[in-house]
């Protein structure tokens, strides 16, 4: 048997109503902040990644799922969502339109990770993108946006941890204190530490292990680095949250782990869901634009992993939607029967019902038990009784009433019971 590559899942048709649910409430919400959904390829150029992501990356280093295609040029399997919608902006010239441009997507993404909970080979974000837009009131915006999905989906149980990693001005400054601090204590860090150290120190903050953790903790604080510009910046943002009541803890280990944030960077965590708790990650990303080739564009956004929420309802017994159920199950008992069952489910289904009927050949207690396992609201009975008559038989399930109904006004009495 050839079985599912490991860190990937099957979504089974019992359970898709829950991504069809969790992906109605991102899309609506969505929808009442004015922002249109973008979709790009599955797959880019390597080369994307590469100048999007950052070299210096875990991502880019390890975890991308690169091949060379039939031509041989070198491409990539998504391993964030925010790289092809720069590329597109650029490429599609909505920086020619008038800003700010507003995005969202839902899109797989793909990292050669360790597999374990929350943590997958292929997993799926929402994601929301702002571009064109510099001002705090963008950062605010994106946050409340995904503090509202939270919320619609009652969520109450998670930190919003912000912080500012400034411009890359005064990343110069702050990376030099940084250094100095960690270079004596190099030794107790972890391997993949003292490789961050020359290329990327401000990584380090973002370590898990404990011996790592440790030393960061009494670590300089980039705060205390920011330029007068990222330090304004970040003080709106703290207070236009303040004045909207959302609770937030400024959190300065908050780094990101990926190359293009500057100023804000964001994050939305649970203690519900063991040690993978980051549920949306976000922050500002002004140089990226600018990175993969086009003019200088300011840019904000987040990605919220959609495993990641599923599980946080679940383990919170909260709402993921409901099973889908069919309002009606047509029962026929005879051959002639049989030649009625799927013009009467037509003619249902053109009024909006959800109609299923017997294509086994199973015999009347078949059916219905049939029917009351996928639980359908109704069943229709065509007997021959019901041929010689003229009528259906009409079970409502949930009360074992039964009641025989002319086949002229079947449809308007179906259709008022299931009450559409
Ligand atoms: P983490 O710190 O958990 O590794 P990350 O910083 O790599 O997350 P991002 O690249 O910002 O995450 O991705 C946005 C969101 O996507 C995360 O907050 C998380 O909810 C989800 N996510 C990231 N990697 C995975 C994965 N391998 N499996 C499932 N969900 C993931
Ligand atoms: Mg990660």
């Amino acid at each position: 048997m050839i079985n599912i590559p490991k860190g990937t899942k099957d979504v089974l048709p019992k359970e898709s109503y829950k991504w069809h649910f969790i992906e109605g409430v991102v899309r609506e919400v969505a929808k009442t902040f004015c922002v249109n959904e973008i979709r790009t390829p599955t797959f880019e150029h390597t080369e994307l990644f590469l100048r999007g992501v950052g070299d210096t990356t875990d991502i880019v280093n390890k975890e991308m799922y690169t091949f060379d295609d039939k031509g041989g040029r070198s491409m990539t399997l998504k391993p964030e969502g925010t790289a092809g919608v720069a590329r597109a902006f650029i490429e599609n010239s909505l920086y020619g339109n008038t800003q700010p441009t507003k995005m969202y997507y839902i899109t797989p993404v793909f990292r050669y990770e360790k597999p374990q909970a929350g943590r997958l080979r292929e997993h799926h974000q929402f994601g929301i993108e702002y571009y064109g837009a510099d001002s705090a009131a963008a950062d605010v915006e994106v946050i409340m946006l995904a503090k509202t999905i939270f919320d619609r989906l009652g969520v109450g149980k998670l930190s919003l941890n912000i912080n500012s990693i400034g411009c890359p001005q005064c990343r110069k400054n702050y990376n030099e204190a940084l250094k100095s601090y960690l270079g004596a204590r190099l030794g107790n860090m972890c391997s993949t530490c003292r490789e961050r150290f020359e290329k990327n120190p401000l990584r380090i903050l973002d370590c898990k292990e404990e011996g790592c953790k440790e030393i960061t903790k009494d670590a300089p604080v980039v705060l205390d680095y920011l330029c007068d510009d990222c330090k304004s910046h970040h003080e709106y943002v703290c207070a236009q949250l303040d004045s909207c009541s959302v609770e937030y803890k400024v959190n300065p280990h908050i780094v990101r782990g990926l190359d293009y944030y500057t100023k804000t960077v964001f994050e939305f965590v649970s203690e519900n869901i063991g040690a993978q708790g980051t549920v949306c990650g976000g922050g500002r990303y002004n140089g990226l634009v600018e990175q993969v080739g086009g003019k200088p564009c300011p840019a904000v956004g987040f990605g919220m992993g959609l495993e990641r929420l599923i599980l946080l309802l679940e383990s919170l017994d909260l709402s993921v939607g409901k099973e889908y159920a069919p309002d009606v199950y047509i029962a026929p008992l005879c051959d002639k029967a049989r030649s009625i069952a799927p013009v009467l489910a037509n003619e249902l289904r053109a009024k909006g019902l959800a109609v299923d009927y017997d294509i086994m050949n199973r015999g009347f207690k078949p059916q219905f038990k049939y029917a009351d396992k996928i639980g359908a609201k109704f069943v229709v009975i065509i007997g021959e009784d019901e041929i010689a008559s003229q009528s259906y038989g009409v079970k409502d399930m949930s009360s074992g009433m039964q009641e025989q109904v002319a086949k002229d006004s079947a449809i308007d009495y179906i259709v008022a019971k299931v009450g559409r």
